[in-house]
């Protein structure tokens, strides 16, 4: 279980609010040791930027607000959440698959942000997610060629089909396909980390297809009883990623 911490970066790192409507999670690798080491960069008028949260076996730090436009990615800040991981983009896959920890509770936030703002789960530079290496007008290689995009995509899957059951309203528990076991926020603890996917926990696509008979998806408050008719951005969630 993460410590949970909030950490703000320097003021002028970031900006309050957003110019457009939240479509995209930009994941980069932080190229030091410790979360809290990253926050701290962040109070720094040197580190030049932030992200909206960073992660490593142990902590999980909010930093800026999903609502408010964190400096990670040049071009996409508007519109996107940057999810820093801790790591070096040098890492080769084994050396990201040491650190299990780490990559699925950035599966989890990252799930979290899918349903929060119906963001696909495709790899996408506008509605989607994407590295910082790669994204236009950015210069960065993070988080590497190392990074181990599969088992990630995986694990954001798991929470996206897992099933979300409040217990008592306080804590959210997450049953997962594999029987593994997840959660255990109260409401209070996971507010500022969440952000708005909590309240009343919606989950999009609770099935991969094809749904069972008699499953009901909903989308944006309507009905869908044939996950054929669900609007191509549901959809994509049900399916698999597109290729990168
Ligand atoms: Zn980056």
């Amino acid at each position: 279980m993460h410590t949970h911490l909030t950490i703000r970066p320097r003021h002028g790192l970031w900006e309050p609010g957003r110019s457009s409507r939240i479509t995209h999670v930009t994941v980069h690798c932080t190229e030091g040791a410790t979360a809290k080491g990253a926050a701290s960069w962040w109070q720094n008028a040197a580190a030049g930027g932030s992200a909206h949260v960073v992660i490593d076996d142990e902590f999980l730090i909010r930093a800026v607000n999903d609502a408010d436009t964190a400096y990670h990615a040049r071009g996409v800040n508007a519109y996107s959440l940057g999810l820093e991981i801790v790591g070096f983009a040098r890492w080769t896959r084994d050396e990201w698959l040491d650190h299990p920890e780490r990559l699925e509770e950035a599966a989890r936030i990252h799930a979290g942000w899918c349903n929060a703002y119906a963001i696909p789960l495709v790899w996408s530079t506008r509605a989607g997610f994407h590295s910082h290496a790669g994204l236009p007008g950015n210069d960065h290689t993070d988080p590497g060629d190392g990074f181990p995009w599969d088992a990630y995509v995986e694990n954001v899957r798991s929470f996206l089909e897992g099933e979300p059951v409040r217990e008592g309203g306080r804590s959210l528990r997450l049953f997962l396909p594999n029987g593994k076991r997840y959660g255990g926020w109260t409401r209070e603890e996971s507010a500022g980390f969440d952000g708005p996917a909590l309240g009343p926990v919606k989950w999009l696509a609770r099935r991969r297809r094809p749904a069972k008979p008699g499953t009901v998806l909903t989308w944006k408050g309507s009905r869908f009883d044939d996950p054929a008719d669900l609007p191509a951005v549901a959809r994509t969630i049900l399916n698999r990623t597109e290729d990168r």
